[in-house]
């Protein structure tokens, strides 16, 4: 203290004197200037980086599925599976991290432990009941890279289109180029039962080559060090290897059938049954029974291959949404269709309503079109574009309710009922027609009333 008193300080790291340019901040016993402590910050963020940033938060299956649960309604036994299997898929990469990271022993003899192996997942489920939606929620939660693939445009490499490493290019454009961080990314394939043929002589071009994907999809989920070129950078640029050991592979498919086939195994008709609609019955039969009926060759008739089948121990069931679960899909999650649509009206200070049995009908129409929710946009959009068109040119426009009426011959259609605050009343219907060619928008009709 006395010291630094005594003469003119100095940088204790560079050496620098000071001088009314060059502020030094003063420590218990020494000096820091500017330059240094820019350069201190520099180092201390790249050990930041290596340390913190590439290893998921762990997170516990319950406080995932609890995530999960905000934005995808219903698929509870896929939900739990799910968050189970990333769980122990990171926990896994997390032990096994320290146990290279560290020289040592982590929480006791970690030498000792049994390899792990790695769960790849399949989640079969017909279109629009969450898949996609369910795997790219799970990446936000864990705070992984994540990239999305179609087996039905990946080619092997050498044929045209997007051959599988283009996957791993994606993923560490997803990391930011960081590739530890993709490392311990995740990578969906979607579609993955129509990668291959299923023998019958269709001339379609992706059965030629499906085998030769599917070995090329085995290889990286196996583990491979790809080369990859990372974008960004002129020819000649920068490579890099890509361990693909830990990435964690999900895929997806709907496997058209599949679940009927094993419920007919565990289900014998019992004589008596009365008729139901098969949607209603869907939650009778849970996850784990089907996955204890489920055989390999259930899944090798959809043109998988032994081995690949093999690399995906984890094995998970969606359910077709009933109108019920669409009805709540429409309302319940943190960025449900209505509330998204209630929030653009309340911008222009018109107060949006769905009456219960305007929902109803647009749920009962999804399920005629059999889109799953993947539909609930665009019948959105479709119904409330005439609204949304006059409704910034209309500003008495104060209220919209989206309702139900009676049509011809007991048929019911849906209305839009626009109040405006000089008491004027507009309806317009739209028929079903209509809305289920969502991209014919001209046909509604409209009249005026009080
Ligand atoms: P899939 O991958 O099974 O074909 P998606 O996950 O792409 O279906 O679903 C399409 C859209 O439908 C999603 O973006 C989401 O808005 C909605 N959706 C589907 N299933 C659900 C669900 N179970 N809960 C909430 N929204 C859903």
């Amino acid at each position: 203290m006395t010291d630094t008193e005594s003469t003119n300080p100095a940088c204790s790291f560079c050496g620098i004197e000071k001088t009314p340019q060059t502020p030094l901040i003063a420590g218990n016993h020494g000096h820091i200037c500017e330059q240094c402590v820019k350069l201190a910050y520099q180092v201390v963020s790249s050990w930041g980086r290596r340390g913190t940033q590439t290893e998921p938060e762990l997170k516990t299956p319950l406080a995932i599925k609890e995530f999960l649960d905000e934005y995808i309604i219903g698929q509870n036994e896929a939900k739990k599976t799910l968050s189970v299997a990333v769980y122990n898929h990171y926990l896994r990469l997390k032990f096994q991290d320290k146990k290279e990271d560290t020289q040592l022993p982590v929480a006791g003899a970690i030498s000792d432990l049994v390899e792990l192996e790695k769960s790849n997942i399949i989640m079969a489920g017909p279109s629009g009941t969450g898949k996609t939606l369910l795997v790219k929620t799970l990446a936000r939660i864990i705070g992984v890279p994540f990239v999305i693939g179609d087996a039905t445009t990946l080619t092997q490499a050498g044929y045209v289109g997007e051959d599988v490493d283009s996957l791993l290019k994606r993923l560490l454009e997803a990391a930011e180029g960081d590739v530890q961080a993709a490392q311990w990314g995740i990578v969906y394939i979607d579609e993955v039962d129509k990668i291959a043929s299923r023998g019958s002589g269709g001339a379609n071009m992706r059965d030629v080559s499906g085998e030769g994907v599917q070995q090329a999809l085995l290889k990286m989920v196996e583990g491979t060090e790809a080369k990859i070129s990372k974008s960004g950078r002129r020819e000649g640029g920068e490579e890099v290897t890509l361990n693909t050991q830990n990435i964690l592979f999900i895929v997806g498919g709907a496997f058209p059938g599949l679940t009927e086939l094993i419920s007919k195994r565990l289900a014998p008709p019992k004589a008596g049954i009365g008729f139901s609609a098969p949607i209603e019955t869907e939650t009778e039969i849970s996850n784990e029974q089907l996955l204890a009926a489920l055989q390999p060759d259930d899944l090798l008739q959809f043109g998988l291959i032994p081995e690949f089948i093999g690399r995906f121990p984890i094995i998970t069931f969606l359910q077709e949404l009933d109108v019920d679960s669409l009805k709540r899909i429409l309302q319940e999650p943190r960025n449900a269709l209505t509330k998204q649509y209630k929030q653009l009206f309340n911008f222009q200070n018109v107060d949006l309503q769905f009456t219960d049995e305007a929902l109803t009908f647009i749920a009962k129409e999804a399920v005629k079109r059999g889109t799953g929710a993947r539909g609930l946009r665009g019948m959105m959009e479709s119904m409330l574009l005439s609204t949304m068109f006059d409704l910034p040119s209309r500003p008495e426009l104060q209220r919209c309710i989206v309702e139900v009426s009676d049509g011809e011959a007991d048929s019911q259609v849906l209305k839009v009922r626009e109040e405006f605050s000089d008491g004027e009343v507009r309806e317009e219907v739209l028929p079903t027609h209509d809305m289920l060619d969502a991209g014919d928008k001209g046909a509604t009709e409209s009249s005026a009333a009080g």
